[in-house]
């Protein structure tokens, strides 16, 4: 049996969830194509961090940033509760030498518009008094927020179907046939869908639905894990993110004062409250393929280094850890994007900062698609930024 839609999400995470429900706002007939349950990717195994402060300078902040003043009102829109809050971030310097970079870090982010403020010793720890007592100081975001992303998935698949589009659940998409000038017949193990429009929003499967039409699509998945303690005391009341988080992300050789299996894994700390008053606390950055399986390495390295910025948590037990993986894009920019099929885009790449981009991810696409003025310029984001991004296609 051929079913029929405007358009075929592929991808039932945050951003396919997005991407949904901003094309049901535009009156698209839009219908979503999930293998699993929702947020059953990396959507499900993840933090709920927004934050402008962890960009880059230039053109990722900017996105970011915009990415954060979206959800608020998306937050009032939903008839679901996403548990925003927004009581800002927390980037503390371990030492002098970091703190040197962070505060260029921060010069560079307040050019652009972010709302950073730099906390000096004394400051950062009435800010946080249960901080190690030799923290040299810290950057506040004030537009940082966090919410829970199974919530806000789940949220925008019920306001998407609230608005009229279609989810198909456990359905696997299993091959993608172009159909002439009608667009493309999209196969999957339960019917086939004919359409004008497909969006591979598949995360870190995203190279394998390219595939299915030709395409090379540079991104692959690089593993975080996290630990999740027990129900206690405030340990922090908002968002606290090392420093060396943004060393490990955007440089390898940068030195920070670490074990070897800190070094080796990427861990960072990086400390988030939850509304139900446990904590998570990671994360690690490592690539071992699709794996999710938690390492007892990992899962100890994660928690020495909580201990040294929050000596308390030596009391404090670990309940769960798990691990997700990032759809990781070689520059750590998405791709969010037509490409060279016509009515074939992507969605993807977000690498750590999915949650916190896909409302802007959503929003564009679905400009892009209807026609609409953009939100912002979707250039850097473009898949033509690759060479040789074609395989077999046939144009
Ligand atoms: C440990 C960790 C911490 C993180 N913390 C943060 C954070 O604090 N803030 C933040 O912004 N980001 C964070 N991220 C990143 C964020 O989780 C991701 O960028 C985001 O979830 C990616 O969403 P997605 O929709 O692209 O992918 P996914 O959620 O993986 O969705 C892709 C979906 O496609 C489906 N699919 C695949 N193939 C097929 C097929 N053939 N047919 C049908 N469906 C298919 C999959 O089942 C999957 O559900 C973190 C990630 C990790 C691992």
């Amino acid at each position: 049996m051929i079913e029929t839609a405007d358009a075929v999400v592929i991808g039932g995470g945050v951003i396919g969830a997005s991407i949904l429900y901003y094309l049901a706002k535009s009156n698209v007939n839009a219908c979503l194509v999930e293998r699993g349950d929702i947020a059953s990717g990396t959507s499900g195994r993840c933090d709920g961090n927004v934050m402008a402060s962890d960009s880059t300078p230039g053109y990722d902040s900017d996105m970011a940033k915009l990415g954060a003043e979206l959800f608020p009102g998306l937050a009032n829109e939903l008839d679901y509760d996403v548990h925003w809050s927004n009581r800002g971030s927390l980037i503390v310097f371990e030492n002098e030498e970091e703190a040197k970079v962070g505060k260029e870090h921060a010069r560079k982010l307040k050019e652009r518009g972010v709302p950073v403020r730099l906390f000096d010793q004394k400051e950062v720890h009435e800010d946080e008094p249960y901080l190690a007592p030799d923290i040299v100081g810290g950057m506040e975001t004030a537009c940082d927020g966090a919410l829970d992303p199974i919530s806000l998935t789940i949220g925008l698949v019920m306001g998407a179907k609230k608005l009229g589009a279609t989810v198909c659940k456990y359905t696997k998409v299993t091959g993608i046939d172009r159909n002439g000038k009608a667009g493309f017949v999209v196969r999957t193990d339960k019917n086939d869908i004919a359409t004008p429009v497909v969006i591979n929003a598949a995360g870190v499967w995203t190279a394998d639905i390219g595939n299915m039409v030709g395409l090379d699509i540079p991104i692959r998945p690089r593993q975080g894990q996290i630990l999740v303690a027990e129900q206690t005391f405030r340990v922090a009341r908002r968002k606290i993110m090392e420093f060396g988080y943004l060393m490990a992300k955007y440089s390898s050789t940068a030195k920070r004062n670490v074990t070897p299996d800190m070094e080796k894994y990427g861990v960072a700390l990086v400390y988030e409250p939850t509304h139900v008053n446990n904590f998570l606390l990671g994360s690690s950055r490592q690539f071992v393929g699709f794996d999710v399986r938690s390492n007892y390495r990992i899962m100890r390295a994660i928690a020495q280094r909580g201990i040294r910025f929050f000596p308390v948590m030596k009391d404090i037990n670990i309940i769960r850890s798990y691990a997700g993986v990032r759809p990781f894009c070689v520059d750590h920019l998405p791709i969010v994007s037509d490409t060279q099929i016509p009515g074939f885009y992507i969605a993807s790449g977000h690498e750590g900062n999915g949650i916190g981009l896909s409302l802007v991810t959503g929003t564009l696409i679905s400009q892009m698609i209807c026609g609409e003025k953009l939100i912002i310029d979707p250039t850097p984001l473009s898949f033509f930024r690759f060479e040789n991004q074609i395989a077999n296609v046939s144009l």
